[in-house]
């Protein structure tokens, strides 16, 4: 059931990079396993996953822990507290939803004891909701500036969620904002390539809009209890 889900995915994204004249090869596909038993996420990486998405610091550890015997990159989409940078800056892939300069601060730190490089994202809150994190486009470009001063994390670029909305349409907008945003920024020599926006209800909408990962749980896992 996972393969076939994982296919049909898969057949959605190479269909709406056609309509948008993009490249399937173009787009990660991030599955997000949170809630998801580790016998269910082990029949999805031999079907051909391998970036996977958590939202919470002690289940991806456990996780990690658990699954060392085939490939996987883990990525960090939830918010994250300072104090839990220590737990997963060896080994994780990419962190999606930094927000603050002293979160920055904190990942490069424990990414220098490490002796590497950490991969993260700012995240934005194009939706404008109160109770999403992420900073504003404003105060975006200051956040980023300051975080490429930083030695031991690399940006690769921006992280948005849409409204929380059953219409995939109403997420058009918050997407273009943040490929705006991001535009905006490389004109200041800031080289930003990443844009980590659409889940199982409006990624399609978000590749038409320019997104290179896309994070999907529901779709491949099935509704979580
Ligand atoms: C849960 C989650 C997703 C996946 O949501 P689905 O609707 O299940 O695809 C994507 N991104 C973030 C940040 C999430 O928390």
């Amino acid at each position: 059931m996972i393969a076939q889900n994982i296919e049909n995915i898969k057949r959605r994204i190479a269909n709406a990079c056609e309509k948008s004249g993009r490249k399937p090869d173009d787009i990660t596909l991030i599955a997000v396993s949170k809630t998801v038993g580790i016998d269910l996420i082990r029949e999805g990486l031999k079907s051909g996953l391998l970036n996977l998405g958590e939202n919470y610091i002690q289940e991806l550890r456990e996780k990690h822990a658990a699954i060392t015997d085939l490939p996987v990159h883990w990525h960090f989409i939830g918010h994250l507290q300072t104090n839990k940078v220590k737990y997963i800056a060896d080994w994780i892939q990419m962190i999606h939803a930094v927000d603050s300069l002293k979160l920055g601060v904190e990942i490069s730190k424990y990414a220098k004891r490490a002796g590497r490089k950490i991969n993260i994202l700012v995240e934005v809150n194009t939706s404008k909701e109160e109770t999403k994190f992420g900073v504003s486009a404003d105060e975006a470009h200051n956040l980023v500036a300051s975080l490429f001063e930083l030695e031991n994390i690399a940006i690769s670029g921006l992280m948005t969620m849409g409204p929380f909305s059953y219409d995939p349409e109403d997420s058009r907008e918050s997407f273009r904002s943040l490929k705006n945003l991001r535009d905006a920024l490389e004109i200041k020599n800031f080289k930003l390539p990443v844009l980590s926006m659409g889940m199982s209800n409006d990624f399609e909408i978000a590749i038409q809009e320019g997104a290179t990962m896309v994070r999907i749980g529901t779709a491949i896992f099935g509704q979580r209890v």
